[in-house]
């Protein structure tokens, strides 16, 4: 066991379901018993190696069929820089299309996560060449991401389904607005045309200016969407929505690769420094 695993992975359980299937499985129970649908996430990104992509991909296909074999209410939510898209192009599409394919032949939806801006474009072909064969798969939009309006136009164009969020990575500041205010303002705007075009779709945020703003949007236009959030984030905040009638879904995370996901979670909000701070003593 290396120092990572004794410093951070007890803080990193916070966020992530554990390091196997069985874990996300048990979440997505606990999640289900609150009225909480579960997303669950086998963690990876930007794969490199064939053998790495093939065994993502299996664990998708096991993933999605142990979910329908447990009678959770869930699906699963696949990067598709586990699926090979750091390597092949062509090949991410191809191992897609196996996975929505198994989705659909279960009745779940497949949401595709979306990554750092370099995989934007791409991850926006193979999305909106899928979404005409498979009407369950969606895709995440960025806020922050000046090109997410056209994105969103086009995902709507074809049909497709939006989990719109903020975004998470560190990108230059041509391609995103960079103030808290700004990337705010985009979510309002993108979140006024899912409300008006759009059915289906998640509001992925925990930021409840925002969520207020949805809910005043979902009073008026009767729309059918789900709130998101994140595993091991403002767990009063689902249970108040649920109370109130809302749909909620929590993103569930498990695996080996559970760093990268744990230090984004760990960095974005500075109490959490608190969080690990406490681990260690
Ligand atoms: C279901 C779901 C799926 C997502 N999928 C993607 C994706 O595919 N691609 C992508 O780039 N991003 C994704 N994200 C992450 C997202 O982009 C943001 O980084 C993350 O949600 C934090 O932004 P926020 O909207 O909650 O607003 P913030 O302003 O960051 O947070 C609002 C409030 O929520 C609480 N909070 C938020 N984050 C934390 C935290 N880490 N620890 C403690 N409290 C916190 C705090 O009370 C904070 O004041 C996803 C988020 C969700 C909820």
């Amino acid at each position: 066991m290396g120092l990572k695993e004794v410093f951070v992975l007890p803080v990193a359980r916070h966020w992530i379901a554990g390091t196997d299937m069985e874990s996300a499985l048990k979440d997505a129970k606990t999640a289900n018993s609150k009225g909480i649908g579960a997303v669950v996430n086998f963690l990876g990104e930007e794969i490199t190696d064939a053998a790495t992509v093939d065994a993502h991909q299996a664990e998708y296909l096991k993933l999605q069929q142990a979910i329908a074999d447990s009678g959770v209410n869930g699906f699963a939510s696949v990067k598709l820089t586990q699926l090979g898209l750091s390597i092949s192009e062509e090949d991410a599409r191809k191992r897609l299309g196996k996975v929505a394919a198994n989705a659909a032949g279960l009745g779940q939806l497949l949401w595709i996560d979306m990554e750092g801006s370099q995989f934007t474009q791409t991850t926006m072909s193979i999305y909106l060449d899928a979404v005409s064969a498979y009407r369950g798969v969606g895709v995440v939009m960025q806020a922050y991401l000046r090109r997410s309006e056209e994105d969103v136009k086009a995902v709507l164009e074809h049909g497709g389904k939006v989990r719109l969020v903020k975004g998470a990575y560190r990108e230059q500041p041509d391609v995103v607005y960079t103030t808290r205010e700004s990337i705010r303002e985009n979510f309002r705007k993108l979140m006024g045309a899912l409300f008006d075009q759009a059915d289906g779709f998640a509001i992925a945020t925990h930021d409840s200016s925002l969520i207020e703003d949805a809910k005043k949007l979902a009073d008026s236009k009767h729309t059918n969407f789900r709130f998101e959030m994140l595993k091991g984030i403002r767990d009063d905040l689902k249970a108040e929505l649920v109370s109130s009638g809302y749909t909620v879904f929590e993103y569930l995370p498990y695996g080996g690769s559970w760093y990268a996901y744990s230090k984004r979670r760990l960095t974005e909000h500075p109490s959490n420094i608190w969080l690990l701070l406490r681990s260690l003593v």
